[in-house]
This record gives C-alpha cells, sequence and structure tokens, in this order.
C-alpha cells in the first residue's frame, strides 16, 4: 500500500500562485452500480467503460462537489451517497495551471515527463479570462487563510505579491516579518526596514484591495491593514491616496470604481500591458477616453521585465478581461488502480 500514496507532481519550477490543486473522490460503488444495476452491463463490460471514465473539468475543480464526487478531508472517508468506505473511493488530482509566459517552459517539461500508457494523465485545455482567474486565485487564496487569525493579513500581502512579481524570493522577504506599511518616501517598489516591509502607495493601495476582497464575505465590510472598512471607505481611502487617480479611473460611483479596480487587478498580474490598462467603454461606446498618464509604473525594483516585440500592450480603448489559457492535468493513476482492484472483487 506504500507505493500507491505520495505520489505528488513535482511543482517547483512554476512561479508561486500559478497551479491550483484539486482532490476529488469518486465513488466506484456508485459508479460500478450504474454500470451494472441500471443500464445492465455485465462487470466485464462495466469494467472497461469505467475505466475509460474521463471527468469533466467541472466534475473535479467545482467547489460544490457533484453527483458522485465529493472532498473529503477525513482520514476514512466514506461515500456521501452509498455510505461505501475507502477501498471502493477512487482519487483524481488535477492541477489547473495559469498559460503565461511564465509558466510555459515548466508547463512543457511537466507534461512531457508524464507517464503516458493506459491515460494515466489527461492533459486538458481550457479558454479562460484575467477576471475569471483572479476570482479563482481570490477564492482560494480565502479559503487557505484563516481568517480569525490576524497575520492573514501579512500572507494575503505576500501571496498578492508573489502573484504580481513572481521573480522576486518573497519568503525571504517576508522572513520574520512583523508589518507591512504604506511608504511616505518611495514612490514605487518597496524596501524591508527590520521588522517593516514599506510599499510604494499603489502598492500599499493594492494590498488593501485584496484583503478586503478575500474578507468582505466573512464579515461587514472587508478587514484589511488599516482595520475593517466598508466599500464606502475603502474607495474614501483609495481616492485620497490618489491611486483611483493614478489608474485614470473617471468613473465616480462606488460601484463602477469597484469594478474598474478589480479590472485592473485582474488583468494586470503579468503586468505586460500594465500601464495602458482599465480602457474599456462599457456602456459608453464612442466617449473618447483621455489617454492614462504613464504615472502607473511598474513595481518592484528587480523587474527590468521589457517588453517584447510581438506583446504590444492593449490599445486603452481594448477590452480589459485579458484572455487566459488553462491547462489542466488530471492524475488518474489512483483511478485506474482502484478500478482494478474494484473488479477483481466484483468478479470474485
Ligand atoms: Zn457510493
Amino acid at each position: 500500500m506504500a507505493t500507491t500514496k505520495k505520489r505528488e507532481l513535482d511543482l517547483k519550477d512554476f512561479p508561486p500562485g500559478t497551479v491550483t490543486e484539486y482532490t476529488t473522490l469518486v465513488c466506484l460503488a456508485c459508479i460500478f452500480d450504474i454500470f451494472t444495476k441500471q443500464l445492465g452491463l455485465a462487470p466485464r463490460t462495466a469494467f472497461s467503460e469505467v475505466k475509460r471514465h474521463a471527468p469533466a473539468i467541472e466534475e473535479l475543480t467545482s467547489r460544490q462537489a457533484m453527483r458522485h464526487y465529493f472532498d473529503s478531508d477525513e482520514k476514512s472517508p466514506h461515500c456521501p451517497y452509498c455510505g461505501s468506505a475507502k477501498r471502493w473511493l477512487a482519487r483524481f488530482d488535477t492541477y489547473c495551471i495559469e498559460g503565461s509566459k511564465t509558466t510555459d517552459a515548466a508547463r512543457r517539461a511537466l507534461i512531457k515527463k508524464l507517464p503516458k500508457a493506459d491515460d494515466q494523465f489527461l492533459v486538458i485545455e481550457k479558454k479562460s479570462d484575467s477576471r475569471a482567474v483572479f476570482f479563482d486565485w481570490l477564492d482560494t487564496l480565502g479559503r487557505n487563510l484563516d481568517l480569525n487569525d490576524e497575520s492573514w493579513l501579512l500572507d494575503a500581502t505576500r501571496m498578492y505579491l508573489e502573484r504580481r512579481e513572481r521573480k522576486t524570493n518573497w519568503d525571504e522577504v517576508f522572513e520574520d516579518l512583523r508589518a507591512v506599511r504604506r511608504s511616505s518616501r518611495l514612490t514605487e517598489g518597496w524596501e524591508r526596514d527590520g521588522g517593516r516591509l514599506f510599499l510604494a502607495p499603489q502598492l500599499y493601495s493594492e494590498a488593501l484591495l485584496i484583503q478586503y476582497l478575500i474578507s468582505r464575505s466573512h464579515a461587514h465590510g472587508g478587514l484589511t491593514l488599516e482595520g475593517r472598512l466598508t466599500l464606502m471607505d475603502m474607495i474614501r481611502r483609495l481616492r485620497y491616496s490618489g491611486y483611483i487617480d493614478q489608474l485614470g479611473i473617471t468613473e465616480r460611483e462606488p460601484g463602477e470604481v469597484f469594478e474598474k479596480l478589480i479590472d485592473h487587478l485582474a488583468s494586470t498580474h503579468e503586468w505586460s500591458g500594465y500601464g495602458t490598462a482599465s480602457g474599456s467603454d462599457r456602456g459608453t461606446a464612442g466617449s473618447k477616453r483621455e489617454k492614462k498618464k504613464k504615472a502607473i509604473k511598474k513595481t518592484a525594483k528587480k523587474s527590468s521585465k521589457s517588453r517584447k516585440g510581438k506583446s504590444v500592450p492593449p490599445e486603452p480603448e481594448s477590452a480589459v478581461t485579458e484572455s487566459v489559457k488553462l491547462h489542466y492535468v488530471v492524475d488518474r493513476r489512483d483511478f485506474l488502480e482502484k478500478v482494478k482492484s474494484v473488479y477483481a472483487s466484483y468478479a470474485a
């Protein structure tokens, strides 16, 4: 039994925050029942049908379990539908890799190394967009943080910075860190001073926004490094700090401003089109938007990522939402083994 246990994929070449892992269990007793009882197939036929089973991505990654699929943190889980014990339960591990220049090489190398026989792994591509990816990222982040322990504010800040500036070793920057503050000196980037990390105002504003977004459903308003803020508080603060003007957001209505802020956070994670952003004139077609000031700068000092010829930054008028390709790698190894052993006991 030892060999079937820990067989995690090696993901160390992927920048933090670019791979999301999902684990889902499926009950083979339930599945075999469908094939043998409902569809009247002989066990042998059922076996070969089940073996081919390629679950849909939604079934593997949905936060709400779908029929026959379920999540369990228990050591000895049971099927919630028929009560079957562990040996009937097969596990799918699904890795969702965000397609981008920073993950392409690592992804190709990973996929190349995967065993090919018997479809032990499936690789599935799906189109998504920056906004959906951003909310998934936020959702995963929220689930992994303990919002009752205040240190989550620092963790959330670190994860945001990791997402935004992938080349910096943030673990090192955050080691023994006690506080994160707004810098009154820096205009971009960050600096560590003793136990404190100072962020340029724009970065700091974004950290607050992320904290707000993570915690706003947890309680009234959202919890941030500056205390609990309602949406109005948040926007007032960002306006006062100059952040909203810096992004060229001209809307006044808080809900609209908020939407623009989210577009900005979501679309700039690669920072390749950074500096042009926020332009979609939804609903106000035709109204020419003044060119964004160059005020928006790149952040961390080490990032000297020069724009490569082909990725021309979008025109201010073009849609904000960028399309993103998601690459799902589904590990079917446990499933195939369990199907085999379950069949053996069926046929006996
Ligand atoms: Zn079951």
